[in-house]
């Protein structure tokens, strides 16, 4: 094989919910991309499709069909039409509703391992896509005309490939972004998120529900067959404890938190846990690597966010990439430092407002003191009776606030 065989465009280090994402954004371009993801497809262990349910927003909805994806994404989604916001124990409430916002849907419920089948299926529709699976990126050497990178491969083989830009999607423990000397911050919530899926006596009908508590908020998400998946946070001890619980004493507990707003919970399925932390990288470029999804910001789960979060680095990188093509009506440079400063430039607001709104929110709702549940009570009142607070927020939870790249507004890349 000669060298140029194993040179490419963009190499992107994780192939799970974001990197896939990519890699699928960028197939009008025409590039030559690698995907190199750890662990194979189909195995248990697979840490971004498994499980769990993520609510998607309008703008990652619209993203999707932008790119072709959403008829088969929608056949296994549940549009969610309102969202129930409580307090447990006290009198504020807060109450979202699509018609409200002019929306036909707030977002869409879908499980991760569906989500995977349609994304990792689609992969293999796109030319000069090359999956390497099972690989780890174990080493990288930034050159400043191009990106060396070291893959590990099962039974002891490795290899090198170079690229002109290497993206770091591979999670919130990112090694890339170490190995690129990038740092981040971590703060450790003290929490686990305990998720799983049950089947209420009501059906959802598209209802979404957030229920702050004492232990911790739950939501819970209308998923397909008329059932819910849950999202409990709670500190260690207690995940631990409700985890070691049998089916019907979880549910018991659950219900007790929760209450009876979807009568009697039954037929829980297998439980799991998440720990709970916020990470931040200090930047989001070193060289010829870029960062993107939870390796650039890890967000708690409250707000359902980090996904779409993600989803928008990933419209913004496809769109700086798309737009520097047309600019040169030839080849490009997809490592060129004046690609990733505009995209850099452009992430960081949208990705500020993110971690100060779901930290926020685990900060007030988080705390037992009087004052607080006074004041966020307060706050609940405030956001359901001052004029357009409630739209400004739901805005911001579709996705649909700031300026958005082609791919978020629904407009495909070419
Ligand atoms: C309980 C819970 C519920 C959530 N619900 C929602 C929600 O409703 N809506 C929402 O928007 N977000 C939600 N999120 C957040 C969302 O799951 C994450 O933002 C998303 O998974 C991030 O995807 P990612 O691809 O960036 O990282 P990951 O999902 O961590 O994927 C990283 C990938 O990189 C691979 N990898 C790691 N190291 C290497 C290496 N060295 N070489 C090659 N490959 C490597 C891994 O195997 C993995 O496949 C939730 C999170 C949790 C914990």
């Amino acid at each position: 094989m000669s060298g140029q065989e194993h040179h490419y465009d963009i190499v992107i280090a994780g192939g799970g919910m974001i990197g896939t994402s990519l890699a699928l954004a960028l197939a009008p371009l025409n590039l030559r991309v690698a995907v190199i993801e750890a662990v194979a497809r189909g195995d248990r262990q697979q840490p971004s499709f498994d499980d769990r349910s993520t609510a998607l927003s309008r703008s990652s909805q619209r993203m999707f069909e932008a790119m072709g994806l959403w008829q088969a994404i929608a056949k296994s989604s549940t549009p969610v039409r309102s969202i129930h916001i409580s307090d447990r124990g006290y009198f504020g409430f807060s109450h979202i509703d699509a018609r409200e916002q002019g929306v036909e849907a707030l977002g869409y419920v879908v499980i991760n391992r569906t989500l995977g089948e349609v994304l990792q299926n689609a992969q293999f529709e796109v030319e000069g896509l090359e999956l390497i699976c099972p690989g780890k990126v174990g080493a990288v050497d930034l050159q400043p005309q191009l990106v060396v990178v070291g893959i590990e491969e099962p039974e002891g083989r490795s290899r090198n490939l170079t690229c002109n830009l290497l993206v770091a999607a591979d999670g919130a423990d990112s090694a890339v972004r170490e190995m690129v000397g990038i740092s981040a911050s971590r703060v450790d919530y003290e929490q686990l998120a305990v998720v799983g899926n049950l089947k209420p006596e009501q059906p959802p009908m598209n209802r979404a529900f957030e229920r702050f508590t004492d232990s911790g908020p739950i939501a819970l998400l209308p998923v397909t067959d008329d059932r819910a998946a849950f999202v409990w946070s709670l500190p260690p001890a207690k995940a631990d404890e409700v985890m070691r619980l049998s089916d019907e004493a979880f549910m018991k507990e659950l219900q007790d938190a929760f209450g009876f707003r979807l009568g009697n919970f039954s037929r829980v399925g297998r439980r799991s846990t998440y720990p709970l932390a916020l990470s931040k990288a200090s930047r989001l470029v070193a060289g010829r690597c870029v960062l993107i999804g939870n390796a650039a910001h890890g967000l708690h789960p409250v707000a359902a966010q980090g996904f779409n979060l993600g989803l928008r680095d990933v419209a913004a990188l496809s769109d700086c990439i798309a737009d520097a093509r047309t600019q040169s009506n030839a080849t490009i440079d997809a490592g060129d430092a004046e690609i990733l400063e505009k995209y850099a430039e452009w992430r960081r607001a949208d990705q500020r407002k993110l971690v100060r709104i779901t930290d926020g929110i685990v900060r007030l709702f988080g705390s037992a003191s009087a004052p607080v549940r006074a004041l966020r009570n307060l706050g609940m009142l405030g956001f359901d009776l001052v004029p357009g607070v409630r739209s400004l927020f739901a805005r911001h939870m579709m996705g649909l606030a700031g300026r958005l790249p082609r791919l978020s507004r629904g407009v495909p890349l070419e």
